[in-house]
């Protein structure tokens, strides 16, 4: 697992996602607002992952939901 998977996990244990839609709504860590989530196209609104195309730890947060709910998950790729 590497940092930003336990991120995510840590994210996805503490913190309310919120699914609107086809998107979840994740908690900023640093308190400042909302990112949006779209797992099915692993996009992420925040700047981490703008920069680089990252799975970031907000796409890792809501793949933990989605595999801890069943919901989805084939369509996550969560095999590899
Ligand atoms: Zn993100």
């Amino acid at each position: 697992m590497n940092a930003r998977e336990e991120r995510g996990r840590a994210i996805a244990a503490k913190c309310r996602i919120t699914p609107k839609g086809n998107v979840y709504e994740v908690p900023s860590q640093t308190g400042n607002g909302s990112y949006l989530v779209n797992p099915a196209r692993e996009y992420c609104s925040c700047p981490d992952h703008a920069d680089s195309g990252i799975v970031c730890k907000h796409l890792y947060a809501v793949k933990f939901v989605m595999s801890r709910t069943g919901r989805a998950a084939s369509q996550l790729n969560l095999a590899n």
